[in-house]
């Protein structure tokens, strides 16, 4: 088992807070990923789950328990970090037996963890090399393995992927995808990058300046944002927002239309603009259009659309898919 609740957690380092006040509820064996940007306390809130930080106020229980003044050890919890922290002296399976053998666990039972682990993670034939001999997602692989064999209440990963290069993170993130199936452990990870919360999450927490802005499902973020930081946060390329005159027509202070959802058009729409810069990605094509009055606007279209720049072009919202925000940034519904 293993759930995860934050009851009014706050966080200060000296007299500067950086949580003001974290509830949150985490289903034993969901996947949860908390996302934001830099600098918003990501990991912070992650630490503060693992014993690693102190709480300044605040509970935070396992199972039920309240664990808020138990060590790291105490927790049964296990986490892996951008840097692989791995021993560069010991072989993969040395390293993957380390927490075994501080536990004084039995040899023999602590090989066929340490085998099944390395199943697990396609590690079998690397069990004898050191961790200067592998690649970064095989070292990365070493210490979820690692954490596998502690059979942790819960992962924790703190940006476990960016120092792998961009091809490696998206096999890596199906990988620690599978792996949760496969396990159906409890796992928190942290990222900034929201591609792989949304890829990767059964619900996403969205964390701005140390407080959560959102907690649900990825399509639940997408498709009903509560308001502008998530719905500019989630998303690929960003949400377009319109500001005055046109959010004004909508009865909102401003009004978001995601690139997906806007239409371009040679003859006629709602907003006349002139094409910018074109990114041709093959699959799509992104068209950057600056419209009179509102700046410059995102459109996503499919295959490879031969606009100009400086060409007159207009834009119009997909009327069902039109989002509206009031002056404090809040949804409309
Ligand atoms: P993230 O992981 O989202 O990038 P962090 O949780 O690392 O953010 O940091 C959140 C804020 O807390 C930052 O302003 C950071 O400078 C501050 N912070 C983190 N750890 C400490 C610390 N040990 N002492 C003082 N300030 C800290
Ligand atoms: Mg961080």
């Amino acid at each position: 088992m293993g759930s995860i609740t934050l009851e009014h957690v706050n966080k200060s380092f000296g007299g500067h807070q950086v949580i003001p006040d974290a509830s949150l509820e985490i289903e034993d064996g969901a996947f949860v990923v908390f996302v934001g940007p830099s600098g918003c306390g990501k990991s912070t809130l992650l630490r503060l789950i693992a014993g690693l930080e102190d709480t300044t106020s605040g509970v935070i229980k396992l199972d039920g328990v309240d664990v808020t003044d138990k060590g790291p050890a105490h927790r049964g919890l296990a986490m892996v970090f951008q840097s692989y922290a791995l021993y560069p002296h010991m072989t993969v399976r040395q390293n993957i037996e380390f927490p075994l053998k501080m536990a004084n666990l039995d040899k023999a039972v602590a090989a066929r963890k340490v085998e099944e682990a390395a199943r697990v993670l396609n590690l079998n034939d690397y069990l004898d090399r050191k961790p200067r001999m592998l690649s970064g997602g095989q070292r990365q692989r070493v210490a979820i393995g690692r954490a596998i064999v502690r059979e942790p209440k819960a992962f924790l990963f703190d940006e476990p992927l960016s120092n792998l290069d961009a091809a490696l993170r998206v096999n890596m993130r199906i990988e620690i995808t599978e792996l949760h199936q496969q396990l159906k452990t409890t796992m928190v990870y942290v990222t900034h990058d929201q591609v792989e919360a949304m890829t990767m999450a059964d619900k996403i927490v969205v964390l701005n300046a140390g407080r959560i802005e959102q907690y649900g499902s990825p399509m639940e973020l997408y498709k009903t944002p509560a308001n502008k930081f998530v719905a500019g946060f989630i998303g690929s390329p960003k949400m377009n927002f319109l500001e005055g005159e046109p959010a004004s027509k909508y009865a909102a202070a401003s009004i978001g239309i995601r690139p997906e959802h806007m239409r371009i058009s040679r003859e006629s729409g709602e907003w006349a603009g002139r094409v910018g810069v074109a990114e041709h990605l093959g699959s799509d094509t992104f068209l950057h259009v600056h419209v009179d009055g509102a700046g410059l606007q995102t459109v996503r279209t499919e295959g490879d659309r031969d606009f100009t720049p400086g060409e007159t072009v207009w834009l119009s919202p997909d009327p069902g898919r039109i989002y509206r925000f009031d002056q404090s940034g809040l949804a409309l519904r």
